[in-house]
């Protein structure tokens, strides 16, 4: 299924495959799944065109975007079918962990 308004992010489904790209944006997708919460659950799960598959449940981001645990793989493997609005949408997201995460560190009392 594909959704591509600002509630998701990177619901595509990739047909093309490229040789895995590590770079800022594959490191901070997978820093992003830690940041998740687990949202619907499904009896199924999706199947990417390369053969990797999600778990059988919707991922919920820091700023409560529909997303799921493929979201790195699709950054590091299928980065072709990963269009610009996507990337706006992660970085969003990223920007607004990196936000809180300074903020909770200030607000740490040092010792
Ligand atoms: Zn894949």
């Amino acid at each position: 299924m594909i959704r591509n308004d600002n509630t998701y992010l990177l619901m595509i489904e990739p047909e093309s495959e490229s040789v895995p790209i590590q770079d800022v944006w594959t490191r901070r997708a997978m820093q992003l799944l830690f940041m998740l919460k687990i949202g619907k659950r499904y009896r199924g799960m999706h199947t990417c065109s390369c053969g990797a598959t999600s778990e059988p449940f919707d991922l919920i981001t820091p700023q409560g975007r529909i997303t799921h645990s493929l979201v790195a793989h699709y950054i590091e493997c299928h980065r072709d079918d990963v269009t610009q609005a996507e990337l706006v949408k992660l970085y969003a997201e990223i920007m607004n962990c990196s936000r809180q995460h300074a903020l909770e560190n200030m607000n740490t009392p040092q010792s």
